[in-house]
């Protein structure tokens, strides 16, 4: 496709035809870590059901004043008159008639297929009846055109003879009720039916800021960028104030050299090997050939060091135990540290402080990746036998002891509360990327832990201060980008500036 690569090229990038991952996406030119490597506009995007009077129908914003209905079907919301005319003119005009006629109807996943297929019908259709219109648009660096956005759409893998008959079934009748709704021209019934195995293994889940889902959307550039289980790059999006809100931002996570591919991860990299390979499997019908799944395989190409360190995280995201060590392992920290002289002697709380002590620093001091994974691999080898011996790390804990960080934050103890979080911390640490939105905001939420249990304390204030800073370069390379994001990003400074106000005023006293 001629006018996807003058746009990629455009931006630095290019597209390699694969014969094992059909297409790669590479970088022509080196990238630092937190920079947005291309924002690209949306096919489609809409709140999630649970989000529907929430934010914004057209651009996705949680607006200051009360969203407003549409006055015809009562079903749709908008944050001012703007948004809803915009949204009248590309589908509410023909939707909202459709939304009258159905009435109340059950928002469930099926709701969502439907709803993603009648949007991007109708632009799809739009496009194919302008087509020798937008034949002559030239590409531009400043946005998606309609053709790229469009064609690329059109040339995604949908996996449609790998699908169960109960799937097609279902595809099926989706399809047939919104082509008998929506009198398309130039598509098919079956051509949506293809469209809907597209969306299924294609479509993202839009997170806010603080990584709750609150949207999903179809992003034809998105699309193009592979998974990997240890990815140089992650989605944001782009909310609220802004021409271009409802965009899908790249953020570079790691200096990416020209050359070399760019990934995303799919799914949660905190999951074990087994799972990971499974929900890929279902979901993408691929077999992930990452370094992380193929961390046995010596003759892949990465380093020893760095071979050896995904061997260690595999090993610790495998580890299973069961309900009652994780109660233990909640109890045993939290007595062990609110008798503050005895933290030395608790093997699980003096790796926690080793793990905190080695890794805290890679995030704020300019360390090089080679730099940070030799650093993993002598860590990984000090305390290796400490936690496969201890039945301590794993993900089955980890999602335990989350959730009693929450119950303490909500009840205000902070003390227990930044006991807990530092247990999370470190194992963050040791199985996400060094630079993961999760990794910023985890910080974030201890530090304020840690600065409310702090008083005059200056030791605790100092250590909350360093914990902030981590926070403040993590956040400024996943959240630098976008009117949302950003939010995050200043909050966390005005921490550090108060933290640093109160040091200095202690200083002084002395
Ligand atoms: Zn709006
Ligand atoms: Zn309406
Ligand atoms: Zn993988």
């Amino acid at each position: 496709m001629q006018c996807l690569s003058e746009f990629l090229t455009l931006h630095g990038l290019s597209l390699e035809e694969n014969p094992t991952t059909y297409r790669a996406l590479k970088t022509l030119k080196h990238i630092p870590k937190g920079s947005t490597i291309i924002t690209s506009p949306s096919l489609a995007c809409f709140p999630i059901p649970s989000m529907i009077n929430v934010r914004c129908n057209n651009c996705l914003e949680i607006p200051i004043e009360p969203l407003k209905t549409c006055s015809r079907c009562h079903k749709t919301f908008y944050c001012n008159v703007k948004c809803q005319k915009l949204a009248w003119s590309a589908h509410h005009k023909i939707l909202c008639p459709i939304y009258k006629k159905e009435g109340n109807k059950t928002l469930d996943s099926d709701y969502m297929d439907e709803e993603m297929l009648r949007r991007i019908a109708l632009r799809i259709e739009k496009y194919l009846k302008k087509k020798s219109y937008h034949e002559t648009e030239t590409v531009s660096l400043t946005g998606l055109n309609e053709k790229v956005n469009c064609e690329t759409f059109l040339t995604l893998m949908s996996h449609r003879e790998k699908r169960t008959p109960e799937q097609l079934e279902k595809f099926k009748s989706i399809a047939k009720n919104v082509f008998s709704d929506l009198d398309l021209q130039n598509i098919t019934q079956d051509e949506l039916i293809t469209y809907l195995c597209r969306f299924s293994c294609n479509n993202f889940n839009l997170d806010d800021n603080q990584l709750f889902p609150f949207g999903e959307g179809t992003y034809s550039i998105g699309s193009l960028i592979n998974h990997s289980c240890r990815p140089n790059a992650i989605m944001m999006y782009s909310i609220g104030q802004q021409t271009n809100s409802g965009s899908q931002i790249l953020r570079s996570i790691e200096n990416i050299k020209a050359g070399e591919e760019i990934t995303i991860s799919y799914i949660d990299v905190a999951m074990s090997r087994t799972s990971r390979q499974k929900l890929l499997n279902e979901k993408y019908f691929f077999k992930c050939q990452c370094p992380r799944c193929s961390s046995d395989n010596v003759s892949i190409d990465i380093t020893e060091e760095e071979r050896k360190v995904l061997v260690n995280i595999e090993q610790l995201t495998e580890m299973r135990n069961n309900r009652e060590i994780n109660e233990k392992i909640i109890k045993d920290l939290l007595i062990s540290q609110m008798q503050q002289n005895s933290m030395t002697n608790d093997p699980i709380s003096s790796i926690i402080s080793n793990i905190i002590i080695k890794l805290l620093p890679q995030l704020t001091e300019e360390t090089s990746r080679s730099d940070y994974i030799q650093t993993l691999e002598v860590l990984f080898n000090n305390i290796h036998t400490t936690i496969t011996n201890q039945n301590f790390f794993t993900t089955s804990s980890l999602s335990s002891v989350t959730k009693h960080f929450y119950d303490r934050i909500d009840l205000q103890q902070w003390r227990e509360s930044w006991i807990l979080g530092r247990y999370i911390l470190a194992i963050y640490l040791l199985i996400y990327p060094r630079f993961h939105p999760i990794i910023g905001l985890h910080l974030f939420s201890l530090a304020k832990c840690m600065w409310n249990d702090a008083y005059k304390d200056k030791d605790k204030i100092v250590e909350s201060y360093e914990i902030i800073k981590a926070a403040k370069k993590t956040l400024e390379i996943t959240h630098g980008d976008g009117f949302e994001n950003r939010m995050i990003v200043t909050q966390v400074m005005d921490l550090a500036t108060n933290m640093q106000t109160e040091l200095t005023e202690i200083e002084k006293k002395k």
